[in-house]
């Protein structure tokens, strides 16, 4: 089978490699039709690694995926060959102590798509647990049902903050998991979701959406504009998307007192934190780490309208263009949100 094998640091290919796979009888067999690239699969492009995992062996890219079922193993009840599904990439033991607690996301012996040592899902079929594969409702597309798996970590971000109605949120970083968390913050029930970048294109892409109100870096401070648009007093919620040390050392700043900070972008080292900031506001902590329990509601926000992700594909590559595709997300083009590829002509 050929699959975009990532063979070290730097070094991409599309060759046969043979993966193993065996459908066991709570598994599904699922032909991929689209897949997504995230900065994940990039950073083990350019990097070779990220922390603790290192691309010491060739390693298929790739975990934001949809497809159709192919074949299902002899106790899978609720999918059937045919089924247009999208599948959540993060495994853990169902054993496990963070499994039992529906905490599944942390569970250490969790297996995740193209994070070594494990093989990721840019091949043309691919074998995972039933439990783990979701339906998508006729009218949701492919390119749609890829895009579940970044929106689930906006969603994570919404469902940890604890959204009331009526809530004014602040998203720092328009990166596609800052748009992807004002999209979730929105739905959930924000009244209006302020975001801020340095990237005017990015800012004209998220602006477009109703309730979404964006501030360019450039032209003003973060705490000034979110001063500004509340009137002093601050943001009930401030997700924290861009990882940069002076949006995290700046967070105490927006959030309002009795407020709520979730920290979903990851600094590359430590990074200091303004406590005290934080504690005279009395402020809530929350943080984010991939997600559990969401890919069910991703898929009904989606396919109830409420959040429309299409706009948000910047461009669709076939299969065979994989490399060239991977070569132009080096490059991080303003513009680009999220880059697809398309495995195989099925409707
Ligand atoms: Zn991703």
């Amino acid at each position: 089978m050929k699959a975009l094998v990532l063979e070290e640091k730097g070094r991409l290919n599309l060759r046969e490699i043979d993966l193993q796979q065996t459908l066991g009888p709570d598994d599904v067999s699922i032909r991929v039709h689209t897949v997504g690239i995230c900065g994940s699969d990039v950073h083990y492009y350019t990097h070779g690694k990220i922390g603790p995992f290192v691309v010491d062996a060739p390693m298929v890219l790739g975990h934001e995926a949809s497809g159709t079922v192919a074949a299902v193993g002899a106790n899978v009840g609720h999918l059937k060959p045919g089924d247009r599904v999208c599948m959540e990439p993060g495994i853990p033991d169902p054993n496990s102590k963070a499994a039992k607690l529906g905490i599944y996301n942390v569970d250490p012996a969790v297996r995740f798509w193209a994070t070594p040592p494990v093989h990721g899902c840019l091949a043309p079929e691919v074998v995972h647990p039933a439990a783990y594969t979701f339906k998508l409702p006729d009218h949701v597309t492919f390119a749609e049902g890829a895009m579940v798996e970044p929106f689930a970590i906006g969603m994570q971000a919404a469902m940890r903050a604890g959204i009331k109605p009526g809530d004014v949120a602040v998203v720092t970083g328009a990166g596609p998991i800052g748009m992807m968390t004002a999209l979730a913050a929105h739905a959930g029930g924000c009244s209006r979701v302020i975001i801020a970048d340095f990237s005017q294109p990015k800012l004209d892409i998220i602006g477009r959406y109703d309730g979404i109100e964006t501030v360019h870096l450039g032209e003003t401070s973060m705490a000034e504009a979110v001063a500004q648009k509340t009137g002093g007093w601050g943001a009930d919620i401030v997700f924290e998307c861009s990882g940069a040390p002076s949006a995290i050392l700046g967070v105490s700043g927006l959030v309002a007192p009795g407020g709520t900070v979730v920290f979903v972008g990851m600094p590359i080292d430590p990074v200091p934190v303004d406590i005290v900031g934080l504690q005279a506001r009395e402020a809530r902590i929350e943080t984010v780490f991939r997600y559990a329990n969401v890919y069910e509601r991703a898929i009904a926000l989606i396919a109830s309208g409420k959040v429309d992700l299409k706009p948000l594909i910047s461009d669709t590559v076939p299969f065979e263009k994989s490399v060239e595709a991977f070569d132009r997300a080096v490059e991080q083009r303003p513009e680009d949100v999220k880059l697809q590829i398309v495995l195989t002509d099925d409707a």
